[in-house]
């Protein structure tokens, strides 16, 4: 694994770094706000002129906001007349904003502001103190995001300033290090997902999983295609029997906070991992193809997951398992009409080899339940049917527990990263009966076929285990979502952090909510 100072671009000159340099922008507090390249102020639009006074050149941000009417979640921007030539830029919220569009003005004020790299950015945010410490964090967030340089491989790539200040006024109080932890988490996921195909590939991605293992203390167990035959994972290496190697696998890493390796997991975070998907011999088109080496962006959410949960010494015992293959086409691929008997015994009926990510889900599901966690979150790029009843930005939930649906609402509303819960009844199961198996991989036609989805993913998970499945129809979104001004957006990061640092998700389930 390669250290670098900048921008990864070493394609042509040794070996590939597949992670980031770390980002290491210094955030400090400061009672004064001189010095600055980029002063961002994000304030009501309801708050008027007064409450600009504490800034410096106050005239000057006066006439910014009187420049045209205070239209919410609008940005303007004017330079200062000091030395330094301070970027000034305005950006206006409404009144009571969700946190959605908290980080939403936010990547809006970063947009603007991009021009100019800056050494030192200062963030303040105006209004009441909840309001100045929500305001902050967006701002702190979607700044960590806009600096973070997503894999290059130009040769001749200019050499990027670098941001190497963040200061932000001293009042009122704010959790940096969870700021920056969990940005560094959403910039892991986007880094790992935006990687190339062949860069990211099955040994690729296991050298990254030691690495990381290496450097946060985790356990890494890897179950190849020889351990997952005995285990009985036929529904996984269906999907893995296409590849040209025969190294695809289940990684599952283990982050225990006082190191006892063998103390059971509170939840597991699974995570799909194609790395690229064809379609199989069910072959997309060119235009469908295109974007799927982000097929693997479930896994790289749990995986971040995991790696922040380390960095923050959060209190729980916490497992990640990454089902790791590409989808492709061969001699031994598999097809439609094949019948393949997955882990826990359940026989699948196959029906179109681009349902892959529920067939490498179920095995992995049925795999991590049997260490029997409390709680169990899986993560997929998984139907376009629900990026068609949701668009790019939502993504949708389903779980096993109504209790539950409303605390995952509640994560997505308290993180901006926003979920929307659909049915999980029974009677759906009726679309997905076999005439030669226990169950069809998905329907015919694809009516619903994120509903089916999940009732499939179901037969994998035992009843008594609590669990939520997230169908990441915003992992990609064209111009970005919130906070996030690049295609691949990293979404899911952020809202487990919320579910299960904040919100603790596991200790309402412990009090049976
Ligand atoms: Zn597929």
């Amino acid at each position: 694994m390669v250290k670098q100072g900048g921008r990864a671009r070493a394609a042509a000159r040794g070996p590939v770094a597949l992670l980031p340099a770390p980002l290491s922008p210094k955030i400090v507090r400061s009672r004064t706000l001189g010095e600055l390249d980029t002063l961002l102020v994000a304030m009501p639009a309801s708050a008027g002129r007064e409450s600009l006074a504490a800034l410096p050149e106050a005239e000057r941000w006066r006439g910014l906001l009187e420049r045209e009417a205070p239209q919410p979640l609008s940005v303007r921007s004017t330079t200062l007349a000091n030395r330094r030539q301070t970027q000034a830029v305005l950006g206006l919220l409404p009144d009571a904003p969700s946190e959605f569009e908290r980080l939403q003005l936010a990547g809006r004020m970063l947009k603007s502001a991009a021009a100019r790299t800056p050494r030192a950015a200062g963030l303040v945010a105006l209004g009441t103190s909840a309001a100045r410490a929500a305001g902050l964090e967006a701002l702190l967030a979607a700044t960590l995001a806009e600096h973070f340089p997503l894999p290059s491989f130009k040769s001749a790539a200019p050499a990027a300033a670098a941001l190497e200040r963040i200061v932000l006024p001293a009042d009122p109080p704010l959790d940096t290090r969870y700021a920056k932890i969990c940005a560094d988490g959403t910039n892991l996921a986007r880094w790992l997902t935006a990687l190339p195909p062949n860069m990211l590939d099955a040994r690729g991605y296991r050298r990254v999983l030691g690495e990381l293992a290496r450097r946060h203390g985790l356990g890494l167990r890897w179950l190849g295609q020889s351990e997952l035959r005995r285990a009985g994972a036929n529904a996984f290496l269906a999907v893995a029997r296409g590849n040209g190697h025969r190294d695809a696998g289940i990684a599952q890493l283990t982050y225990r906070p006082a190191r006892r390796r063998t103390a059971a997991p509170d939840v597991a975070l699974i995570g799909k991992g194609i790395l690229f998907d064809t379609g199989g011999v069910n072959l997309k088109s060119h235009r469908s193809m295109l974007e799927m080496h982000t097929d693997m962006s479930g896994s790289a959410v749990a995986l971040a997951t995991l790696v922040a949960l380390a960095e923050l010494r959060a209190p729980i015992n916490a497992d990640a398992w990454l089902a790791i293959t590409e989808n492709h086409i061969g001699p031994q691929a598999y097809r439609p009409q094949e019948v393949v008997r997955a882990a826990n015994g359940v026989s699948i009926q196959v029906i179109h080899t681009d349902a892959e990510g529920r067939m490498a889900l179920a095995d992995t599901l049925a795999l991590a339940a049997r260490t029997r966690p409390h709680l169990m979150l899986d993560y997929g790029t998984l139907t376009g049917a629900c990026v068609q009843a949701l668009t790019e930005r939502f993504s949708g939930v389903f779980t096993n527990r109504e209790a539950l649906a409303e605390r995952l609402l509640a994560a997505g509303r308290a993180s901006g990263e926003r979920v929307w819960p659909f049915p999980f009844d029974a009677d759906f199961d009726a679309d997905l009966e076999s005439k030669v198996a226990d169950v069809l991989q998905c329907a015919v036609e694809g009516k619903g076929d994120h509903i089916l989805a999940a009732r499939f993913l179901n037969r994998f998970v035992p009843p008594e285990i609590p669990w939520a499945h997230l169908d990441l129809s915003a992992a990609t979104r064209a111009g970005g979502l919130g906070h996030i001004n690049t295609d691949i957006t990293g979404f899911g990061v952020r809202f487990t952090l919320e579910l299960l640092v904040r919100e603790n998700v596991l200790r309402a389930l412990r009090e049976q909510i």
